[in-house]
């Protein structure tokens, strides 16, 4: 008899984004004539960079001539990527990490959800609360976690972010050993210190524990005052995996490239307690398991990396900073106190009251749609999250129509 991984029966319904599109659509259908603006969703609204297109293009020619054409790839990435970004991501800022030790992948989604196949199932987890809802979910596959209670699942200890804390959660009162942390956040938008991130990895060290670090949205940091890798900290090359992605610097969410770092000295123990190394661990899974990011795809992402790549990037970035940098500034005029938009695509709101019946308000009454907070999480209730991801004159009118309802 077949059957079924009863873990599966502990998940949540995947409320949060197909709730809030039902809402919409019985909205849009009773009001016709509203124009509907999304600052919802985390996707992208802009086209790839001209640089990326180019050698998107040229690689599609030389797939279609036999003395060019490429089959399977490397399944880590090809050298000129991988290359590519040691050299542009890290060792431009001074961080010591080498080709061999990047994977390239075909989404950090992908990534953060699987890495935890690496580690035993009595691995105490440490997840924040609000979270990109991955980590949690692949872990209750998993069998990691108990069952859901009041709104949060037994064995799992959660990592409060809160207004008292400013976002950044503390160090968990307790020994656990494998902790999610995401900074720039989603959704909060949250940045980390270099002092604050150095307290973790040494938390990791005493403990024998192992930090994955989701830098996602690393590419909106500005200035040098913020870490916007994990090794920037010394020691955490031992102590921390790192996800990085193409989809929110470049406008990959639908083409797809993404990397994560295992450098060669990360590593876990085994039942014994001696030292296994991750890189090799991690390498045996990705061969078996992938088979490689698209040849153009990867052309694609490596022209991130060229001078006129780099400037349209940055143009890219700095366009949704723009956005985002209005909306705490009309927010904050409205008398809103928040977190987030200024390393981070993301505006992290304090409401009054229940998010959902916020969202429901801007919804009926400024044809605005926002993320209610609580769909992140416990902590997540009495907040809302607003994208910076769409047009200007959205955002602009967004603004005014949110204004007008509250000043
Ligand atoms: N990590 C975080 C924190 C995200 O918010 C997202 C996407 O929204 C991802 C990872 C997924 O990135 P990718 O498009 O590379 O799968």
């Amino acid at each position: 008899m077949i059957r079924i991984n009863e873990n599966y029966r502990k998940l949540q319904a995947s409320y949060l984004f197909s709730e809030i599109a039902r809402r919409v659509r019985r909205f849009q259908e009773t009001n016709p004539d509203r124009d509907v603006i999304k600052l919802g969703i985390g996707d992208v609204t802009r086209a790839l960079p001209p640089a990326c297109i180019d050698a998107f293009r040229t690689a599609v020619e030389e797939m279609a001539a036999d003395d060019t054409f490429r089959g399977y790839g490397p399944e880590q990435g090809y050298d000129f990527l991988r290359e590519a970004i040691a050299t542009n991501d890290y060792a431009a800022r001074s961080v010591d990490i080498h080709p061999d030790d990047i994977f390239v992948s075909d989404g950090a989604k992908c990534d953060t959800a699987n890495i935890q196949e690496l580690f035993a199932c009595d691995t105490r987890i440490a997840i924040p609360d609000p979270v990109y809802p991955v980590y949690v979910d692949t872990n209750v596959m998993a069998g990691r976690t108990g069952e859901w209670n009041n709104g949060r699942y037994s064995n799992v200890v959660y990592l409060d972010s809160t207004p008292d804390n400013n976002y950044v959660p503390d160090l968990p009162r307790e020994k656990v050993d494998l902790i999610y942390l995401c900074f720039p956040n989603n959704p909060t938008g949250a940045t980390v210190t270099h002092d604050q991130l150095a307290a973790w990895v040494r938390y990791a060290f005493d403990n024998k524990a192992l930090i994955l670090y989701d830098a996602a949205y690393a590419c909106y940091i500005r200035g040098d005052s913020l870490p916007r890798s994990i090794y920037e900290i010394d020691g955490a090359r031992e102590v921390a995996i790192e996800f990085q992605s193409f989809s929110k610097s470049a406008g990959f969410t639908g083409t797809r490239c993404a990397y994560t770092v295992v450098p060669e000295a990360c590593r876990a123990y085994d039942s014994q307690g001696d030292v296994q190394f991750l890189n090799a661990m991690w390498n045996r899974r990705h061969t078996t398991k992938f088979n490689g990011v698209s040849y153009p795809v990867q052309r694609a992402a490596a022209a991130v990396y060229s001078a006129e790549g780099k400037r349209q990037t940055r143009e890219l970035t700095d366009f949704y900073l723009g956005n985002a940098a209005l909306i705490r500034d009309r927010m904050s005029t409205m008398g809103f106190s928040l977190v987030g938009g200024e390393h981070s695509p993301y505006i992290w709101l304090r409401i009054d009251g229940d998010s959902w019946e916020f969202f429901d308000r801007l919804l009926n009454e400024a044809s605005v749609v926002v993320t209610p907070g609580s769909g992140f999480g416990a902590c997540g209730e009495g907040h809302i999250r607003i994208s910076a991801f769409n047009s200007r004159s959205a955002v602009v009118e967004a603004m005014r129509r949110i204004g007008a309802l509250f000043q």
